[in-house]
């Protein structure tokens, strides 16, 4: 008896990762991660390496039914180390690993909301050949075939991720036509960033069998049109509740914009930034940190809710839909946590 389990990385694209994939027939029924091989792959095709010492290794961090084969049949994301064991250069993961340790005792928790874009060929699902739909505004959560595009894939990739049993906490049509959202967490830095680029792949698998593609492309059509982010929210456990919560949201806030924090993050919240926090189409200036309660057009935002609360969490609505997650939760662990912690 054999199983298949899809081995899957990050590869060392510049700017922007992709995912890469591969498929290892292993013998016996199913396996957990400590059962699970070490695998190799050709570093110089995913520019990882140089053609001659190309080798690289695949470790297993993190695995999941596979929702696509079904049966026995597993996901498998791996981290990518050079053959000596320590992470490659690419591997990001492992600084997170730090950092999450680190700050463990903060209980520090995150729930991503990914922004994504279908393409058919070269024009956004729902664009017309040769023109432009109706202008935004009756697009974002809508219904109705003159406004949802792409809605089978959307449902497809929900089943496919709870299947998979990914923490997936909701979708929702937005306000470009052919863009769309779904939500992962809130779970630990490390849980909801394995389980995100497990669902960015599951949702690129899926759109393949439909025949459309997806882009987490931060502006995928220019002028007047929304950018797709992926706006962060994070809480420790003196923000979620507790004598003085309201005190720690406000110190995070504040901490996210001392000094060189706010060009910090910005930098590395995913490529082209720029053209996409240009303080229009809900956000804020990329070279301006800022926060407010209610405010879309902030930096980061804390809902009205936990304001009325005095207790919840805030969202850095500036990162990219193309973060990488284990950047971004590194990034605001690092700089919170360690104004929490004073
Ligand atoms: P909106 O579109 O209004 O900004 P969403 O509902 O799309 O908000 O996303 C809110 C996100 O906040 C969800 O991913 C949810 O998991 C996350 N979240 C809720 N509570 C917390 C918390 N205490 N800490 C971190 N994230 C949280
Ligand atoms: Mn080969
Ligand atoms: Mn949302
Ligand atoms: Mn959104
Ligand atoms: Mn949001």
């Amino acid at each position: 008896m054999t199983f298949k389990a899809e081995y899957i990385w990050i590869d060392g694209t510049e700017p922007t990762a992709k995912l890469r994939s591969k498929t290892k027939i292993l013998p016996g029924a199913a396996a957990g991660l400590a059962e699970l091989p070490l695998w190799g792959f050709d570093g110089s095709s995913t520019n990882q390496a140089e053609g001659h010492a190309s080798d690289r290794v695949l470790r297993p961090v993190f695995v999941c039914p596979d929702p696509i084969r079904g049966g026995d049949d597993i996901l498998v994301l791996c981290e990518v180390l050079n053959t000596d064991m320590t992470p490659h250069s690419s591997n990001t993961r492992a600084l997170l690993a730090e950092v999450e340790e680190r700050f463990a005792g903060q209980e520090p928790v995150f729930g991503i909301e990914q922004e994504y874009t279908f393409f058919a060929g070269e024009r956004p699902l729902g664009f017309p050949v040769g023109g432009f739909p109706a202008p935004q505004g009756g697009y974002y959560c809508g219904v109705g075939a003159d406004e949802i595009h792409g809605r089978p894939v959307v449902e497809a990739h929900l089943e496919n991720c709870l299947t998979a049993g990914l923490g997936i906490s909701g979708i929702n049509a937005e306000v470009m036509p052919g863009q769309w959202e779904f939500q992962v967490g809130p779970l630990a830095p490390l849980e909801v960033s394995d389980q995100l680029w497990v669902a960015r792949w599951l949702l690129y698998r899926t759109a393949e069998d439909h025949e459309v593609s997806a882009t987490l492309d931060p502006k995928p059509v220019k002028g007047d049109w929304n950018g797709a982010g992926a706006h962060t929210n994070f809480s420790t456990r003196a923000m979620r509740g507790g004598a003085g919560a309201y005190d720690a949201i406000i110190t995070a806030c504040e901490s996210l914009g001392e000094g060189s924090k706010p060009m910090d993050h910005v930098k590395n919240y995913g490529a082209g930034i720029d053209d996409r926090l240009t303080g229009l189409h809900e956000t804020a200036p990329w070279n301006e940190y800022s926060y407010g309660v209610s405010d879309r057009g902030a930096s980061v935002r804390i809902p009205w809710q936990v304001e009325k609360d005095g207790e919840g969490y805030i969202e850095d609505r500036r990162p990219n839909a193309n973060v990488d997650p284990y950047v971004v939760t590194r990034l605001m662990v690092d700089t919170c946590c360690a104004a929490l912690e004073k």
